[in-house]
């Protein structure tokens, strides 16, 4: 990180300044310009408020050089993070496709649909057992009657299962989830976080409707901090001027995404556009733009669906969506 102090900034002030810094951890080079000073801050800077540091009287600007995530950051980690999850693993040489509905709503509608997308290619299982609604008086979830109906079907179908948590004292419930999901409306819940960071889980820690990708990887942060890696990014579309889609899908958050950190990241075309039909060229791209996998809803019956119907589509149209990926896989 570099300090750029203003013209006219006293030694004094420059002395208390590093003194400061050094209280922060930190070691400092000065270089003394014609016109500016500029400090180089050295060391581990993640802990640095670069905004309180800017907005000293005698700070011009401030740089990172380095990025303020470390765990999460491939310059120290270059290889992919592969992880396994059941018998089958993301990051890897292998296309994760989850599928499943946005909300388990009995045990019959999510082992019909659990063996249906197994059938057609999915390498997890997903759904809602606790529902975040916009409004409190939609479909909540099942709740643990939810969860208990997916371990039913991993059991009849060997999927793993994928389910979203929204509160940590829930954790008990999620004994034998195999990937719990940290919803876009939690992703900077840091205390849900910093509880999930003290578990092995393998967390799916979706993008904010109004979060950057630094905000993303900061958030991955919090749970690495507490010393589980474990972690699968996932794009799901952020919020814009848009009205015709439900958000607007960020495809150049892979590549950038992949550039910055070594996890995994997939894609949900589902909640970026809310429309069943923009499901399979939306899987297309991601699939080319080199994401890891994909997570789609899936229901036996989307008109009657408790929650997101519109953008939900049915296992026939599912098959198709996997045999197309498959070939764009087979010419990458
Ligand atoms: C979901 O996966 O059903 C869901 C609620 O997703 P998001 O948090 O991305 O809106
Ligand atoms: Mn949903």
């Amino acid at each position: 990180m570099i300090a750029v102090l203003k013209q006219g900034t006293s030694e004094k002030q420059i002395e208390n300044l590093t003194n400061w810094l050094h209280t922060q951890g930190v070691d400092t080079h000065i270089s003394f310009g014609k016109e500016h000073t500029i400090i180089g801050l050295v060391g581990d800077t993640s802990k640095i408020d670069a905004e309180l540091l800017s907005s000293l009287e005698i700070v011009d600007s401030v740089k990172r050089i380095t990025e303020p995530f470390k765990n999460a950051n491939r310059k120290f980690h270059p290889d992919n993070t592969v992880i396994e999850v059941g018998n089958t693993s993301v990051g890897g040489n292998d296309f994760t496709i989850i599928a499943g509905p946005c909300s388990v709503e009995s045990e019959e509608q999510v082992m019909e649909i659990a063996k249906s997308v197994k059938a057609a290619g999915a390498t997890m299982l997903r759904g809602g057992a606790f529902k975040p609604r916009t409004s409190p008086y939609d479909f909540q979830g099942l709740k643990a009657d939810g969860i208990d109906y997916l371990i039913r079907a991993k059991k009849e179908t060997g999927l793993p299962i994928v389910t979203e948590i929204m509160n940590a004292n829930h954790l008990d419930l999620f004994l034998d989830v195999d990937v719990i999901q940290v919803g876009a409306r939690n992703m900077q819940n840091f205390e849900l976080l910093k509880e999930l960071g003290r578990t092995k889980k393998t967390i799916l820690l979706k993008r904010g409707l109004a979060n950057t990708l630094k905000e993303l990887l900061m958030s991955a942060e919090y749970i690495m901090a507490g010393g589980n890696e474990n972690i699968i990014l996932c794009e799901r579309g952020i919020r814009t001027f848009e009205t015709y889609t439900r958000n607007t899908l960020d495809l150049s958050a892979v590549p950038m995404l992949k550039e910055l950190s070594h996890l995994p990241i997939v894609i949900d075309p589902s909640h970026a556009t809310g429309i069943a039909k923009l499901v399979k060229p939306l899987s297309l791209a991601a699939t080319a733009v080199g994401a890891d996998g994909l997570m789609i809803e899936v229901h036996n019956d989307p008109p009657h669906a408790l929650c997101d119907g519109a953008q939900s589509i049915t296992p026939e149209t599912f098959a198709d969506v996997c045999d197309a990926v498959r070939k764009v896989r087979s010419v990458l």
